[in-house]
């Protein structure tokens, strides 16, 4: 192929390509194996009320423990699951292992707290998807009350009637529902008003850059508003120090995550934290 094309620099680059190809390619069989192996666990991170510095909830954030490769990290591997269809399988796991969790800590005497799960936009937008929230809820005996559905603002933006049904159904059931990441996505505002939600929450890019980056302070402040003129709550993601976290507390956002107050710790860790709200 280089000869062809006559240079080194042509071939360097397909050579390039073919391993990243090969890479992808054994992460595919590996994403397969791993959930044949259970490999796949889930963390959990906090989420704070801003100004009582309480937990209010926790986001179930998944972990991958490959057996020869170590940890891969979710924005590595999520993307692959999504395009080899395995999402559905990983997803409807995802929200079995929560609401099973969920009932495991409430079992151990803790203070029930609102559990959110990620889920991506196939999911969403697959015909069986409420029925796969349904019967995990029954299944587990999960209250539907303390589940919160997360969603990236870019996924939502697709096929938007069909993904307004489903969100009213489960509104409907009890569940709530956030636009995760907001801030990245290509979307109008007009869907603030025409989706069901509850929680906004701010991408931590904005967050990250706020005393660098001039600005910022300025769309956060916008967002904060925004969510608010809606009757949203508004979370900031991302809040890795006091400053920032005394900066959303004058602006009034909601709650927050972030390093600041915890990273995201396993079930047994979690806890132990919520045995302590009493
Ligand atoms: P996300 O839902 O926006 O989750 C927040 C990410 O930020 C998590 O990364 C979390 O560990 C990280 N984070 C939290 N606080 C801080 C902080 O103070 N500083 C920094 N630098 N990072 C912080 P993680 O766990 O690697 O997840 C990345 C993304 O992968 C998630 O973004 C979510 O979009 C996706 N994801 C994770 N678990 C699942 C899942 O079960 N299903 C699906 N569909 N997607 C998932
Ligand atoms: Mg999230
Ligand atoms: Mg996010
Ligand atoms: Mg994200």
């Amino acid at each position: 192929y280089g000869k062809v094309h006559g240079g080194n620099q042509v071939y360097e680059y397909n050579k390039q390509m073919s391993q990243t190809y090969n890479e992808l390619l054994l992460l595919e069989s590996d994403i397969r194996k791993a959930f044949k192996l259970n490999e796949f666990k889930l963390a959990y991170q906090p989420k704070v009320d801003v100004q009582t510095n309480r937990i209010v909830g926790v986001e179930a954030l998944i972990r991958w423990e490959h057996g020869k490769k170590g940890k891969i990290p979710p924005s590595t591997f999520i993307p692959i699951a999504e395009e080899i269809g395995m999402i559905h399988a990983i997803g409807e796991w995802v929200l079995y292992e929560a609401c099973r969790q969920f009932m495991r800590w409430k079992e151990a005497g803790a203070e029930p707290v609102i559990i959110a799960v990620n889920v991506s936009a196939i999911e969403l937008q697959q015909a069986d998807f409420l029925c796969k929230v349904k019967n995990a809820i029954n299944e587990t005996g999960m209250d539907p009350n303390y589940l919160e559905i997360e969603i990236t603002e870019n996924s939502v933006m697709q096929n938007t009637d069909a993904c307004i049904r489903t969100m009213k159904e489960l509104r409907k059931m009890g569940i709530s529902l956030s636009i995760d990441d907001f801030g990245t996505g290509y979307s109008s505002m007009g869907y603030l008003q025409k989706f069901p939600i509850n929680f906004l929450k701010i991408d931590q890019s904005f967050i990250k850059d706020l005393f660098t980056e001039s600005g910022s302070a300025e769309i956060i402040k916008a967002m904060i508003q925004l969510g608010h003129t809606f009757g949203l709550k508004v979370v900031a993601e991302g809040v890795e120090g006091e400053q920032i976290l005394s900066f959303i507390r004058d602006e009034d956002c909601d709650y927050y995550q972030g390093y600041f107050y915890s990273k995201p710790l396993d079930a047994n860790e979690i806890g132990m934290k919520l045995n302590s709200l009493h």
